[in-house]
């Protein structure tokens, strides 16, 4: 700030001590032009190239995992055999499957009611 008050001083334009990209008319310039977004596929130029196939895979470093990625629930069996199940998860506030006491919404709901009656009674003292 105290470089441009310095400038304004010897009455000249803070514009012209800045590199032109960070003009705003260069700005205005750069993003003009409309860019036409990608037709269908049905639409797309044919050619008589062959399509592009995906990279070639590379192993990465370090031992594979042999572990699958569990489910969100899945809990190992408790025999140690290979094998899981999907534990279902109950809310111990209200009951319902699906969801826990700390995702429940009705204990939000009446934690906010709570709140708000905590405010009044603090209001009124
Ligand atoms: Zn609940």
């Amino acid at each position: 700030m105290h470089a441009i008050s310095v400038i304004y001083d010897n009455n000249e334009e803070p514009e012209d001590y800045i590199h032109e990209a960070y003009l705003k008319n260069t700005y205005v310039n750069t993003y003009k032009h409309v860019i036409h977004g990608i037709r269908k596929e049905a639409e797309w130029f044919k050619t008589n190239l062959k399509p592009l196939e995906p990279p070639p895979t590379v192993t990465q470093p370090g031992r594979p995992k042999k572990l699958r990625i569990k489910e969100l629930g899945e809990v190992p069996m408790s025999n140690g055999r290979i094998g899981h199940f999907l534990k279902r998860i109950t809310c111990t506030s209200c009951g319902e499957e699906g969801h826990n006491k700390k995702t429940c919404d009705r204990r939000k709901e009446l934690k906010q009611k709570l709140e708000k009656k905590a405010i009044f009674l603090f209001d009124l003292i």
